[in-house]
């Protein structure tokens, strides 16, 4: 550890096998994992399909670059274009949520730059909203915490407090709204159905684009393949990442802008590779199959009932259950409560995350089974007596 920059506070605990929404320590102590790497290992960890996808593949082609064709990234393109029911549009990969925000923002500003009489660049987010790390997405992020020392940042960034709020913030140079569904690292947070829709169709009358960043929220995480599909809406550019790849690195971003961008304009040397878009490809046709069965959705009623059931136990501590499908935290009466209760659940063996300042986050794999939400609450339970 004493040769890695210091820009985590680990647990310490080392982890070294792992079996859906189980993990084991070396000393072979087992752990309930509500985490799945946060909203990563959306199939569980050591899935049999997976992995044999994913070493099938590795025997063979790994990385060609994107100088030639790659049929497993042609093949994820169409998948993801038809399951999205965006209707025509097309996809661009790369490596991780920031970086399809970063791709997100270079779309929209380059529209924005041939589709008018002046240049259209700002891009108005929300506050409280999380869209990465690097310059601009940490620009576009509305939590001014993450940007003491970092600047001087790209221009052309506003924020709005709320959905309400982003018509205030149009002005003549406005190109894109971009926002998430549900603020996931602000503390899960969805926004109103009525009230994204009514902005949704606010933003096409005056040509403004949507950006929706899915990052969290994609690939079944809400219980629909994407959380706009769940809102209704059809937005001009989609982000994905932490799902996609059930832990492979990979990020997406579909649109329906399919020819702003041009060859030379934008690029990944490792995007959309052959090991990750396999792998990606695998991890969607699980989770259809596993939705179509019906167990999605059973799994995320019965995670549903003890959160509720938790939350009403204990008053004291917990004000309310919040989110969609298995991305939901419980909201605490005080940050100090929070901290102490994701602390002891550790002690107890069962890994939950911290998100915004009162919430107790759960990303569990979507196959978690039933025995591991019971041995997950029982252990839960037990951190909070
Ligand atoms: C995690 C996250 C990101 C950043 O993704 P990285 O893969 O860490 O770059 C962006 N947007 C949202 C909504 C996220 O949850």
């Amino acid at each position: 550890m004493n040769y890695l920059l210091n820009t985590y506070n680990r647990f310490n605990v080392e982890f070294v096998k792992g079996k859906n929404a189980t993990l084991w320590d070396k000393n072979e102590n087992d752990y309930i994992d509500f985490t799945s790497g946060i909203g990563v290992v959306s199939v569980g960890h050591g899935n049999e399909r997976l992995s044999s996808a994913i070493c099938e593949q590795a025997k063979n082609i790994i990385h060609i670059s994107n100088l030639y064709r790659i049929p497993p990234q042609e093949k994820l393109a169409e998948k993801l274009v038809k399951k999205s029911g965006l209707g025509n549009a097309g996809v661009f990969f790369c490596n991780s949520g920031a970086e399809a925000n970063e791709t997100a923002l270079k779309i929209a500003r380059k529209y924005g730059e041939v589709n008018g009489e002046i240049k259209k660049y700002k891009v108005i987010t929300l506050e409280n909203s999380f869209h990465g790390r690097t310059i601009s997405t940490l620009k576009a992020t509305g939590q001014p915490k993450f940007h003491q020392y970092f600047g001087p940042f790209p221009d052309g960034f506003t924020y709005a407090k709320n959905i309400a709020d982003i018509e205030n913030k149009i002005d003549d140079k406005t190109v894109a709204v971009m926002l998430e569904l549900i603020q996931g690292e602000g503390g899960v947070n969805p926004f109103d159905r009525d009230e994204v829709r009514d902005l949704a169709k606010m933003l096409k009358e005056k040509d403004i684009l949507l950006i929706v960043d899915e990052v969290q929220t994609g690939i079944y995480r809400t219980g629909e393949f994407l959380a706009s599909n769940l809102y209704g809406i059809k937005p001009d550019i989609i982000t994905l990442a932490k799902g996609l790849g059930g832990g492979v690195p990979i990020g997406a971003v579909i649109t329906t802008l399919t020819d702003v961008l041009k060859p030379g304009d934008h690029g990944s040397t490792f995007g959309g590779n052959y090991l990750a878009t396999r792998a990606a490809i695998e991890v969607i046709e699980i989770l259809d199959e596993y939705k179509k069965s019906k167990k999605l959705d059973k799994v995320i009623n019965y995670f549903d009932d003890k959160l509720v059931e938790i939350a009403k136990e204990y008053p004291d501590k917990f004000d309310c259950v919040s989110g969609y499908g298995l991305m939901k935290a419980l909201k605490c009466h005080s940050s100090e409560i929070r901290d102490e209760i994701v602390k002891k659940t550790f002690e107890k063996k069962v890994l939950v995350l911290k998100a915004g300042s009162i919430s107790v986050r759960f990303l569990p794999p979507l196959t978690i089974t039933k025995e591991e939400i019971d041995e997950g609450f029982d252990r839960l339970k037990a951190a909070l007596c």
